[in-house]
């Protein structure tokens, strides 16, 4: 994903990496201490909810998986409480416990395979939701068996860019966008890049203009390596323990919050575009733009947003066609 602004203010970028990704912070103002305060933000985020390091919060608690609850700090208590929520819906192809078979296939990280099938059904034993054991009163987690293990990939992000609009309006900044490599978010209008899925340029399939809402795309050409002449991606079928494999090559979420953008990219690639239509019909505050491996840009709606096609070799369609 990409970002750029309608007008001619001057603009001033900066970046950092964090949590594996390029984060990119752009204001009006030339403000480093502003720019460090926000970097700063996301790095204590990611200190509580990483499970890429030995220790963490999150890492606490897969730790003492089958052994013992954990009590943690509010924000970590309140996300896994929220994504033990979306991965307790019926159907839901999110999964909070997925943390054994990411660890496994290890995509987007050194060393990736695919495993043997025979792995794969032995981890997937291990990804119960349910067996996320919250007691609120205590602010505990307690994975019930041993091996369980949490991973926050598919939600952290949305809730560190919620985190930083918020910072960010307590500031004062009624206009600034920041990226966390996929997870956009908005003070102020912005128009921002939809990625032309696996071409190495920075091509564009269309651009989004938004005021103030959460722009987060989840696509298959972002993390995923080849092997036996097949691609295989990040964003794995918590039923299978396969990568999903379905119509879709990306979604973007648009919404107030970066959170339930990130829930909701999950939870559409579960469902591909047929029943995702159908799952948002009843959502006004969740708008989708599915890209498909045919080349159709298919919007659920656009109340929050305006796109524009930007590449004819696509065509674009909505949930009604
Ligand atoms: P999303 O589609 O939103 O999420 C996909 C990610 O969620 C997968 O990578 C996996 O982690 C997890 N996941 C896969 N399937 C499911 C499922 N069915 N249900 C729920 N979750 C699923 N990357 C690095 O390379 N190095 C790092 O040190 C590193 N540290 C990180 C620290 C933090 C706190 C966070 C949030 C991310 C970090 N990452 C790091 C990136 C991380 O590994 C994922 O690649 C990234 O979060 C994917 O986000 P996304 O928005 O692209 O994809
Ligand atoms: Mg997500």
């Amino acid at each position: 994903m990409m970002s750029g602004i309608s007008g001619d203010q001057r603009l001033y970028s900066y970046s950092a990496v964090l949590m594996g990704s390029p984060i990119l912070l752009k204001l009006f103002s030339h403000d480093e201490a502003l720019a460090s305060r926000t970097f700063q933000l996301i790095k204590r985020y990611e200190d509580l909810f990483t499970v890429n390091r030995a220790h963490s919060e999150v890492m606490a608690i897969n730790h003492a998986a089958g052994r013992h609850p954990v009590s943690v700090t509010r924000p970590v208590y309140q996300l896994i409480k929220c994504a033990k929520a979306a991965s307790m819906v019926q159907e839901s192809a999110f999964n909070l416990a997925i943390g054994p078979l990411v660890k496994l296939w290890r995509i987007g990280f050194n060393g990736h395979s695919v495993p043997a099938a025979t792995d794969i059904a032995a981890r997937l034993a291990l990804t119960r939701p349910q067996d996320v054991i919250l007691d609120d009163a205590a602010g505990s987690v307690f994975l019930a068996r041993p091996g369980m293990e949490i991973d926050l990939g598919a939600i952290a992000k949305g809730y560190i860019a919620d985190r930083v609009r918020d910072d960010l309006q307590r500031q004062g900044v009624d206009a600034a966008l920041i990226n966390l490599g996929g997870n956009v978010h908005t003070l102020g209008a912005w128009s921002i890049g939809l990625k032309k899925p696996f071409v190495a340029d920075n091509a564009l399939v269309g651009s989004i203009d938004v005021v103030g809402q959460s722009v987060v795309t989840s696509g298959i050409y972002e993390r995923y390596f080849e092997q036996d002449g097949r691609r295989w991606h990040h964003i794995l079928d918590p039923r299978t323990g396969y990568p999903l494999d379905n119509e879709l090559e990306s979604v973007t979420i648009v919404a107030d919050d970066s959170l339930d953008g990130d829930i909701w990219t999950t939870l559409i690639f579960g469902l591909g575009v047929e029943k995702g239509c159908a799952a948002l019909r009843h959502r006004e505050d969740i708008e989708a733009i599915f890209v498909t491996k045919n080349r159709d840009i298919i919007l659920s709606s656009q109340r929050r947003f305006r796109f524009h096609l930007l590449d004819d070799s696509y065509r674009l369609t909505d949930c009604t066609a």
